[in-house]
């Protein structure tokens, strides 16, 4: 949520959020993610329910949506990347973002062992071959992946933006949210592809994300949000050691509505990112029909 209309990585203005917001808060009954859980397993869930996830852990939440979210009273949940927060460094795909953002260089080639040649002469361009890129890397294992944005950021041309103050959360921010109805998920240490990880490599990831949110806030986090999040991105055994770990409930891109009987483990979620109002309230009325 902010106004810097990049369209690298675009944002809900915050004009825009405060109507949807309003909206919101007159149309629907906004539930935390936690208590949402807990009524659907009990098939409890009030009419026109609807919770508020925000992933990665963006500063932004504070400083734009937060503000928001108070004044109205409506609960939300933000997964946070810990290994990105009260540091200054950037997660891997932010680090894409900023050498597409930057590059000068006109075409690319010769990457993750692809004969195509990806043109970047405009804007359009370069946001249709930073997805097709994106997608070679999510489709890569951990260590490959990164060695992979290594290279990209050498072939663009660019500095490596490893490390960007402010972009992130910090824990007094996070402290502060969490006094007024915001909670807090686990999004990860460094928002790996589950699937492709290891099962040491998930525990590490799933365990020492909840423990450092629950060192710094002293409350049970019992929330995950997958990263990336689609359904080749989590398995079987990742949701086993995600109860193992302790958690109730894992929010996966998947597109839907969740009716009772949804597995917690595979809970669908909306992106009703609308900058008009009556498209926004419309999406969200198609919703309840998905
Ligand atoms: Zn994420």
């Amino acid at each position: 949520v902010n106004n810097e209309y990049d369209p690298i990585f675009p944002a809900t203005p915050v004009d825009m959020f405060v109507e949807q917001m309003e909206y919101l808060a007159e149309n629907y009954h906004a539930l935390s993610l936690e208590d949402a859980v807990g009524r659907l397993i009990c098939a409890d869930v009030p009419d026109n329910a609807i919770v508020i996830t925000f992933d990665d852990g963006y500063r932004d939440n504070y400083l734009n949506a937060f503000p928001v979210l108070r004044h109205l009273s409506i609960p939300a949940t933000v997964f946070l990347a810990t290994g990105a927060i009260g540091s200054e460094e950037v997660l891997w795909h932010d680090r894409v973002f900023s050498a597409f953002r930057e590059t000068k260089v006109s075409w690319l080639n010769g990457i993750i062992n692809d004969h195509r040649r990806y043109p970047l002469r405009n804007l359009e361009e370069k946001l249709s071959s930073q997805q097709e890129i994106l997608r070679l890397l999510w489709a890569l294992d951990d260590d490959e992946r990164l060695s992979w944005i290594e290279r990209l950021i050498l072939k663009l041309e660019v500095c490596d933006r490893k490390e960007r103050p402010n972009l992130m959360l910090n824990w007094d921010e996070i402290r502060i949210m969490q006094q007024h109805h915001i909670a807090f998920g686990s999004h990860t240490v460094t928002h790996p592809i589950l699937s492709r990880s290891s099962v040491e490599r998930i525990r590490t990831e799933i365990q020492s994300s909840k423990e450092t949110i629950e060192k710094h806030l002293n409350v049970p986090v019992t929330t995950f949000a997958y990263p990336v999040g689609r359904s080749e991105d989590f398995n079987e055994n990742v949701k086993m050691l995600l109860r193992e770990a302790g958690y109730i409930c894992a929010v996966t891109t998947i597109f839907g509505a969740n009716e009772g009987g949804q597995d917690p483990f595979e809970l669908k979620r909306a992106t009703p990112w609308e900058t008009y109002l009556p498209a926004f309230a419309a999406k969200l009325n198609w919703y309840k029909f998905c």
